[in-house]
Formats: C-alpha cells, sequence, structure tokens
C-alpha cells in the first residue's frame, strides 16, 4: 500500500462493546493512526461539568483538553452524551475527525457515526456490538479496577441510558452503517474479537 492512500478503518458501537480495545489493535497491526473520537465528546463533557456552554467547549476545544482531567469517569461519560446530542457540538467536531480519518498512511477511527457521518467512504466499517448485560459487566470490572466506587446495577443503568440517549438523537445517532461489519463480542473473548476485526479489514486492504 502506499504510504499517502488515505485508508479508512471506522469502527462504531455502543458503550463498552470493545471497539477500542479493537481499534487500538488493528492501528497496531497495520501502523495506522487511532483515534478515540469518544473522547473529543468527553472532554467537551468535563468541560460542561465545569461550567462551561457545551457549543463554546467544542468550538474552542484544544489539544490539552484531551489531557484536562479524569474523562473515564461515569458522570463524564454522561454529560459526554448529553453534549454529543447538540448538532452544533457535532459540526465543531466535524472537520478534525475527517481530517484524521484521510491522513496518508491509514486511520482507525472508534465511536458512533464514523461509518455514517464522519467518513462514509471509508474503506473498511465495522459495527461492534454486544449484549447490554455484557458491556455492563465489563465497564463495572474496568471502573473497580481503577477504584471508582459503584455497583453493577449503576454501571446497567448507565450504559443503558447512554445507548438510548446515543441511538434515539435527530443528528448522528448511533446506528451500523448499511455496509458495515456486524461483529457481536458477547460470547468472544478479546483475542478472537480483534482476530475477526483484523481479518475484516485485511481484506480490504489495497
Ligand atoms: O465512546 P465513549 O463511550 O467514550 O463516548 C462517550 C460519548 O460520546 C458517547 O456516549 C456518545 O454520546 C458520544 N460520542 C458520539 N459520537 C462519537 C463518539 C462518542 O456521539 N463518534
Amino acid at each position: 500500500m502506499s504510504s499517502t492512500a488515505p485508508f479508512t478503518v471506522a469502527i462504531d458501537g455502543p458503550a463498552a462493546s470493545g471497539k477500542g480495545t479493537i481499534g487500538r489493535a488493528v492501528a497496531e497491526e497495520f501502523g495506522f493512526a487511532h483515534l478515540d473520537t469518544g473522547l473529543l465528546y468527553r472532554a467537551v463533557g468535563f468541560q460542561v461539568l465545569r461550567g462551561q456552554d457545551p457549543i463554546q467547549a467544542a468550538q474552542t476545544l484544544k489539544a490539552e483538553d484531551l489531557e484536562a482531567g479524569d474523562l473515564r469517569t461515569a458522570e463524564v461519560a454522561q454529560a459526554a452524551s448529553k453534549a454529543a446530542a447538540i448538532p452544533e457540538v457535532r459540526t465543531a467536531l466535524l472537520d478534525f475527525q475527517r481530517a484524521f480519518a484521510r491522513r496518508a498512511g491509514g486511520a482507525v477511527l472508534d465511536g458512533r457515526d464514523i461509518g455514517t457521518v464522519i467518513v462514509p467512504q471509508a474503506e473498511a466499517k465495522l459495527y461492534v456490538t454486544a449484549s447490554a448485560e455484557v458491556r455492563a459487566r465489563r465497564r463495572y470490572t474496568e471502573l473497580v479496577g481503577r477504584g471508582d466506587e459503584t455497583t453493577y446495577d449503576t454501571v446497567l443503568a448507565d450504559v443503558l441510558t447512554r445507548d438510548a440517549r446515543d441511538a434515539e438523537r435527530a443528528t448522528a445517532p448511533m446506528k451500523p452503517a448499511d455496509d458495515a461489519v456486524l461483529l457481536d463480542t458477547s460470547d468472544l473473548d478479546i483475542d478472537t474479537a480483534v482476530a475477526r476485526a483484523l481479518d475484516v479489514v485485511r481484506a480490504r486492504l489495497p
């Protein structure tokens, strides 16, 4: 593959489906750049929790905002999901994501609308999902491992609220692109899920 040709891998799906881990593994295997687009919305959500207006936060987002604090908490995730439903917030983040996706040498982006809105022409598209219970169990283990005090029921409720908000919003709702390969990771260990994703991408390389 020419090092200047764009090659975008779009990985969408709900919270804790495994798309982040899969995205990082695909990027590493093929030497592509990787962008966790959820981090952009989390950075906006973090600023909103500090009292900033969401649209202004998105329009003035800087690289250092991605390291402004702990963006991985459940509270930030909910604030991100609320901000992400605002069309002007999404518009403000569009150009950066598109430029990243079409950079020379290949890119993997994971999110909710990468294959549908950000890069509909992506060379490879995956929609990674799993049952809400399996995803809540994974996220619960992750949060407790970080020292957060929470319960499985709280995490499941958070996941379901966020899924509903992300799937039902009018602008760029979370959904599989028509040409996305569906990967249900409910009954797969991570190595198997990654191996399947790598096969999908490999089959589409020029
Ligand atoms: O992927 P992550 O769980 O970090 O995303 C946090 C929130 O950001 C999601 O619940 C969703 O509302 C929003 N998001 C989005 N579009 C993306 C990525 C994330 O709306 N491409």
